[in-house]
């Protein structure tokens, strides 16, 4: 990483090199970490960091959130628990995927608290916490209708009325099945559920609610919340207007820019066809770079939009490994040219919106942004 003169971090190939310019903003990320605190409070805001922080970088998100006061991550996996660890040496790191057998040493080895996810979970890290006179504390996570991780509501409680349990916990957690819609029951179902086995635990801190779950209400927030794809500019309240700042923003170079007839088709399966006289750009970014092939354009179905000097431009035909094509017919032929640079992902163009050209969701898009990028960090104002 280097730091240039505009007080931004930068890594991989130079601009005249690159075929994308990915932008995160991480200005942005602390905005947005700031609104969903305030929007919580008094419960604390924990940010949650796994898959590479979506994508974006683990740890200069990490470093940034933790300058703006953000004490508590999450991640994933054990690997990803010791980066976060680095970059924020005095912080709570939870690891969300539990306790794989034999890994509690190199829990307490980097200061990291496992989530633990079941009886057998919970059996070994007491095991080794007492073994071990470790008095770093764990989270337990209790399932309220996911049916994916978690104690069962009555292993959950009979375990509260073991001697010392609560002791070694330093949170008790739930996960929502469906937080990006209000209206599902599930919901509901899930809040008083996790308001009962919370109660069990005493002081025990508790925490349900994901990024959409903390625009459920007050019985969403407990003690703590977890937001993660919305610190990234995802919209948490799908159907409504986004509250987040945007932060990713994607350039894709422009390679070459070539006249088709009416009629001719473009790229693999030729699964698009000129309707008139088409200007193309071919742009050097591709699926590798993690603009899915579901964002394609057929004659039977849309493309992602790009943006080329103020007009929005259609990919059009397949999207190939490191390529793309867009009609450009109708854009301003000095802004479309041989080295200009197209925008695939900005203020305007959403990760939620390139996800629904894609048909999944912003999640997929940010944890498959490329690898190849050169990627230029702006930094967050000094707080
Ligand atoms: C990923 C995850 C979160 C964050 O969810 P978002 O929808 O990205 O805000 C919170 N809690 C758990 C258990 C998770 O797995």
């Amino acid at each position: 990483m280097v730091h240039s003169a505009q007080g931004e971090f930068v890594s991989g190939p130079p601009e005249i090199e690159a075929g994308g310019i990915l932008t995160i903003d991480l200005g942005a990320v602390v905005a947005n970490w700031r609104a969903l605190a305030r929007r919580a409070g008094p419960a604390q805001c924990a940010a949650v960091v796994k898959a590479d922080g979506y994508g974006c970088g683990a740890m200069p998100v990490t470093r940034a959130l933790a300058a703006a006061g953000c004490r508590i991550f999450f991640v994933a996996h054990l690997q990803e628990g010791r980066a976060v660890r680095q970059a924020a040496p005095e912080a709570i790191v939870y690891v969300l995927n539990g306790l794989a057998p034999g890994t509690a040493p190199a829990y307490a080895e980097s200061n990291l608290r496992p989530v633990l996810c079941s009886l057998e979970e919970w059996r070994d890290w007491e095991a080794f916490a007492r073994g071990h006179d470790w008095s770093g504390r764990a989270a337990l996570q209790v399932d309220t209708g996911m049916n994916r991780l978690g104690l069962t509501p009555k292993q959950a409680a009979s375990l509260a009325g073991e001697k010392g349990a609560a002791d070694m916990l330093a949170l008790v957690m739930s996960h929502f099945a469906c937080a990006e819609d209000p209206s599902h029951p599930l919901n509901a179902r899930q809040m008083g559920l996790f308001q009962d086995i919370r109660a069990l635990f005493g002081t025990v801190p508790g925490s349900l609610a994901n990024s959409s779950g903390i625009f459920l209400g007050p019985d969403a927030l407990h003690d703590m919340v977890r937001p993660g794809v919305a610190l990234f500019g995802a919209n948490p309240t799908p159907g409504h207007p986004n509250p987040m700042r945007s932060v990713v923003h994607l350039q894709g170079r422009i390679i070459q820019v070539r006249t088709v007839a009416t009629g001719e088709s473009v790229g693999y399966g030729a699964t698009w066809s000129a309707k008139r006289e088409t200007r193309l750009a071919v742009v050097s970014i591709g699926y590798a770079d993690g603009i899915l092939r579901a964002a394609g354009g057929t004659d039977l179905r849309t493309g992602a939009d790009a943006m080329i000097g103020g007009k929005v431009c259609p990919v059009v035909g397949r999207i190939s490994m490191d390529l793309l094509a867009l009609d450009v017919t109708d854009a301003d032929t000095a802004a479309a040219q041989r080295g200009g640079f197209v925008h695939l992902l900005d203020d305007n163009i959403g990760v939620d919106e390139l996800a629904s050209a894609a048909n999944t969701l912003a999640y997929e898009i940010l944890t498959s942004l490329g690898r190849r990028y050169r990627r230029v960090y702006r930094a967050a104002p000094a707080s």
